[in-house]
Parts: C-alpha cells; structure tokens; sequence
C-alpha cells in the first residue's frame, strides 16, 4: 500500500496542500490540481532530499499555471465568440472573465455591458463544458426563462447542453463529497480520472 501523508507547503506566497504519496518509483512527480498538490516520491527518499524537489516541481507548476490562466481569458474571449456565432442573431460579446464572485451560477452575460462572466472553477474544465455554460446564457438573450422554446434554442447553438449538465452536477456533488468520501473510493475515483488522462493521450 503506498503511504499517503496530507500536509500544507507554501511556495512562492501561495499555500497549497500537500498530498504525498510514498510510492516505488524513481522519480519524483508533482501534479497540480487546483491549489492541491499531488506528489508521488520514491519509499526511500529522505525527507531533506525530498522537500527541495518537492518545492521545485510546484514553483514550475504554479508558474505554468500561471500563464495558463492570464492566456485563459483570451481563450475564454474566443470562445464565447465563437459560440455566440452559433445563434441566429449571435449576440455580441466584448469581454469574457473568470470570477469568483458568482458562487450559486456557472456564468452570466450582460447585454449591457456585453461581458461574459464565468464561474473561476470552470477554468479548468473541458472546453465543451465552457462552450455549453456560454450558450445557455447567450440563450437567455432571447429567452429570459427556462421555457421550452429556451431549451431548443440552446439545444440548436449547443447539442452538448445536456451532458454539459451532466458533467457539472458529477463535477459539484465531487466538490461537496471529497471531504467525507472514505479514502477508498477516493482513491478509485482519482484512478478512474488516470485511466481517463491514459486514454486521452
Ligand atoms: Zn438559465
């Protein structure tokens, strides 16, 4: 069984939580997910050893982060274009940000200020779900409420609306469920999430 300690690192300013997992590899490995940080070291490695290469892999990580998130909002931009393009009289988009001040929606628009607000925990999440969050609030341009002739519509800009609500609400009940969920199936779901990276490569 490998051994798996939880802990706290701070690197660079940003406090991430540390989940270390003592493993027979030969290297040491560092995923980011969000602000935890995901390492792997070899059983044997001393611990003065370790630390130094454990906060050299998260200082590259956030950086990489970092930059993926300032060339996020052009891309988020793009894209919210590229999905008004979809509607009959496609709505006009001037700006497209992440923001973490809508807690209880995924996204909004504004016909006012023609800006496309997103859900910051969408950042990371596949393009398609982005791509339906931005339809469905491009729909209520036309239809302000959730009436049949808003789902065909959205239906028509966005075929993937479905499983877009799908894949949120797995995405939402994970996010509430991690912290009670027995590390066992924890574990087997963070597998499934690897088999999938495996297939995807
Ligand atoms: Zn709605």
């Amino acid at each position: 069984m490998p051994k798996s300690t939880p802990g706290e690192l701070t690197v660079d300013g940003i406090a991430l939580e540390l989940v270390l997992r003592r493993k027979r590899v030969k290297n040491v490995n560092a995923r980011l997910r969000g602000s935890t940080l995901l390492v792997s070291a070899p059983a044997g490695m001393p611990e003065e050893e370790l630390e130094p290469a454990v906060r050299g892999l998260a200082s590259r990580l956030l950086r990489r982060a970092h930059a993926a998130r300032v060339n996020g909002e052009g891309e988020a931009l793009a894209l919210a274009r590229k999905v008004a393009g979809r509607f009959p009289e496609p709505p006009s988009v001037g700006r497209a940000l992440f923001v973490t001040t809508q807690r209880a929606r995924w996204g909004s628009y504004s016909t006012r200020t023609k800006t496309v607000r997103l859900n910051a925990a969408l950042r990371g999440m596949p393009g398609w779900v982005l791509e339906a969050v931005v339809a469905h609030e491009l729909a209520h341009v036309f239809h302000p409420d959730h009436s049949a002739a808003f789902w065909e519509l959205l239906g028509r800009a966005c075929p993937e609306a479905g499983r877009a609500e799908a894949f949120l609400a797995g995405a939402g009940w994970f996010a509430r469920n991690i912290d009670v969920m027995p590390p066992v199936e924890r574990e087997l779901l963070l597998a499934e999430e690897t088999r999938r990276d495996a297939r995807d490569a």
